[in-house]
C-alpha cells in the first residue's frame, strides 16, 4: 500500500475509531517521523482478515491498530485476538504471549 494511501487510511480510521486502536482501546499516537513510528503505541494499519487469508485493501477490512498489537497478533483472527487483548481469556494469553517462564 503506498504511503499517501495509507495515511490517508490511517487518518479516516482514526476519526472513526476515535482514536483508540482496535485491540487494547487505549490512544494512539499520530506521527510521520521515523522514529515515532517506532514506539509500540505508533498507529498501524491492521488488515481485519489477514492479507495473508485472502483480506484486501478495501476500508472496511482496514482498522486501526497500535504496533504493538498489530506485530503480536500473528495467525490469530481478529476477534480472537481482541478478546485476548482485552482480558477475556486470561489463561491462553498467557500461554501465547509469555510462553513458559522461568521463574514465576
Ligand atoms: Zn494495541
Amino acid at each position: 500500500m503506498k504511503t499517501s494511501v495509507k495515511r490517508r487510511y490511517i487518518l479516516v480510521l482514526f476519526a472513526k475509531q476515535e482514536g483508540r486502536r482496535c485491540y487494547c482501546d487505549r490512544h494512539v499516537i499520530l506521527s510521520y517521523r521515523w522514529r515515532d513510528q517506532q514506539r509500540p503505541d505508533a498507529a498501524t494499519i491492521e488488515h481485519l482478515q489477514r492479507r495473508a487469508d485472502g483480506g484486501s485493501d478495501h476500508p472496511d477490512n482496514l482498522a486501526l491498530a497500535c504496533k504493538e498489537c498489530n506485530e503480536g497478533r500473528q495467525e490469530l483472527d481478529w476477534l480472537t485476538y481482541r478478546s485476548l487483548k482485552g482480558g477475556e481469556i486470561h489463561e491462553y494469553v498467557r500461554s501465547v504471549d509469555q510462553g513458559p517462564r522461568a521463574a514465576e
